[in-house]
């Protein structure tokens, strides 16, 4: 198991989660701030401290991209989910029959010849399209860029 670098070309919308603080509920020792996995000990090995349930303040993106994709049912997919950028692409064919989706496969060389009016259809058609999709991503974030399109980069 390894990452692959990929390259997507299209359409894709940028959206920028914010940080919030959050609290989560520790099993362990407060005062050391330990966690405990185990259910037999019962007290801390470093101060002897009861273990027990305490809660911890933490920072985490207002915005879970995972639960996001369950409400807008996959239509589109998170290219790419940094703590403050998530960038959402098709996960679906562009139904853009003039200019069909870009795409680079295996260690094939290829070309594609991009021009304003590729762009331009495939962008209006992932607008269309993805409407749905897209009035969700502005109502989960609070700041959601306008649908670009663009070579995005990314890990999987
Ligand atoms: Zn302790």
């Amino acid at each position: 198991m390894g990452f692959e670098s990929k390259i997507y070309v299209g359409p894709y919308v940028v959206c920028k989660p914010q940080m919030v603080q959050k609290i989560i509920k520790i099993h362990g020792c407060s005062k050391c701030n330990i966690k405990s996995n185990s259910s037999i000990v019962k007290y801390c090995h470093e101060c002897g401290c009861p273990i027990d349930f305490y809660d911890k303040q933490i920072s985490a993106t207002s915005v879970n991209y995972q639960e996001v994709m369950e409400k807008i049912h996959e239509g589109l997919f998170a290219l790419s989910a940094t703590d403050d950028v998530h960038i959402w692409a098709p996960n679906f064919k562009l139904n853009c029959e003039e200019f069909p989706p870009i795409k680079f496969e295996g260690w094939k060389d290829c070309v594609h010849e991009i021009s304003q009016p590729l762009i331009t259809c495939q962008l209006n058609t992932f607008k269309k399209q993805f409407e749905v999709e897209l009035t969700i991503l502005d109502l989960e974030y609070e700041n959601t860029h306008e649908p670009a399109w663009g070579v995005v980069q990314y890990v999987s």
